[in-house]
């Protein structure tokens, strides 16, 4: 059976294509600068210029090429940012659930829309497929009152669902599901994902019960453009005296990384520019691995016991020197990074723990489309 997964963001869409069978991926690619002159599609490592005003436009053509190289599409899994508490687990898309996805917009302005076009556009092109949304919210659906409720008037919960929702939720089950089989046990444990957002995970027997991004994915650590947690009376400060639009791009645009070290949100362009001398690059390294340091001794202590730390997202999986900051003098704690294993994985799974470590450390490439894939095979499997 063969299953598309797409991923719309605002001005991108991924795509992958899998043979179920083996689960081999047998097309993959991206569009990116939809709406731009300079819109682009990568397919196996080669870029091509395209005209892409919109997404509809560029889903149709996409859709097109993909259909002249494969006619017998069963499904088509979409991710979809914010499924609130509505969506506790991954469905098939109805005209009432398209309804459901395009009101919770309201939380999620930057992402539901564009997430919704993508279905659209693909129901159109592809109509006799099954199309099956798999939420970023949904795995941190199992997360108790007391972790996901902010200490606010709780009419505030009640009446407009105002609480901690948590994202980045199918690379932080996926990398719990992998941590699982590679221990041997279901997975207790701290799944970090750092790429240019960040959040991490407390897991207990592979269900998410904490997590650091909140009602939007601004709150937690800092991550590449946004400020993650701050006071929230310096947030007021700001609005009063910047306005509320002028303070929206302030913290999710212009902070982080970017906002620390005025360079940039890459990390490797800041590692660069420390190494070079550049104090307020070295800075926001800093900032950056103690509020993560942080986080993961909060949730040490939210769980009592961990069997393993898991690092995945373009900066966990491949920065030996981020994961070295992070993880440094822990042995207190159980933790024991191998300085050698550490430099063996930039990119490819393994352990980065010394032998006896008591908490297992583990580099994990995150996988959301494949996750998105099974959850999509599994549902038309009980269909
Ligand atoms: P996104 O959240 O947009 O998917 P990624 O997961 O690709 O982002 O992560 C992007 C971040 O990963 C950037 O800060 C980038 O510098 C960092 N990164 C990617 N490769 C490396 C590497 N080899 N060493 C250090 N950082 C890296």
């Amino acid at each position: 059976m063969h299953i598309l997964v797409f991923n719309c963001g605002s001005s991108s869409i991924k795509y992958r294509l899998f043979d179920m069978q083996d689960e081999r991926i047998i097309m993959s690619g991206l569009i990116e600068k939809i709406g731009q002159p300079d819109a682009s599609h990568t397919q196996n490592g080669k870029q091509c210029p395209i005209h892409a005003p919109d997404h509809a436009s560029a889903m149709a053509d996409l859709c097109d090429h993909i259909l002249r190289n494969k006619h017998d599409i069963a499904a088509v899994g979409h991710r979809v940012v914010h499924g609130g508490e509505t969506f506790k687990s991954a469905i098939r898309i109805t005209p009432d659930i398209e309804r459901t996805i395009e009101q919770l917009g309201a939380f999620a302005p930057l992402h539901n829309p564009h997430n919704l076009s993508g279905i659209r556009a693909a129901q159109k092109n592809f109509p006799k497929a099954v199309h099956v949304a798999v939420f970023d919210t949904a795995f941190h659906q199992t997360a108790p009152p007391h972790a996901y409720l902010y200490a606010l008037p709780y009419a505030f919960y009640e009446q407009d669902h105002m609480r901690r929702y948590g994202f980045h939720g199918t690379s932080h089950r996926y990398v719990s599901q992998r941590a699982a089989l590679l221990l041997g046990h279901p997975f207790t444990g701290i799944t970090c994902h750092l790429g240019n957002g960040c959040s991490i995970t407390a897991i207990q027997n592979g269900q998410s019960i904490d997590t650091s991004m909140g009602f939007t994915p601004l709150e937690g650590v800092p991550m590449g453009t946004r400020s993650g947690n701050t006071d929230p009376a310096l947030v007021l400060n700001l609005a009063r005296r910047f306005g509320i639009d002028e303070t929206d791009q302030l913290l999710n645009r212009k902070s982080g990384l970017l906002g620390l070290s005025g360079l940039s949100n890459d990390l490797r362009a800041l590692q660069h520019a420390a190494e070079s001398g550049h104090q307020l690059a070295a800075l926001s390294l800093d900032v950056f691995a103690y509020h993560i340091r942080k986080h993961i001794g909060a949730y040490l202590a939210v769980l009592g016991h961990a069997d393993a730390i898991v690092f995945t997202g373009g900066i966990g999986e491949n920065s030996i020197d981020m994961r070295s900051r992070i993880l440094k003098n822990l042995d207190g704690l159980g933790i024991q990074l191998d300085p050698d294993r550490n430099t063996q994985h930039t990119g490819t799974e393994g352990f980065i723990s010394t032998p006896t470590s008591p908490i297992k450390l583990l580099v994990i490439p995150t996988d959301e489309e494949r996750l998105i894939a099974r959850d999509t095979h599994q549902l038309i499997l009980a269909m």
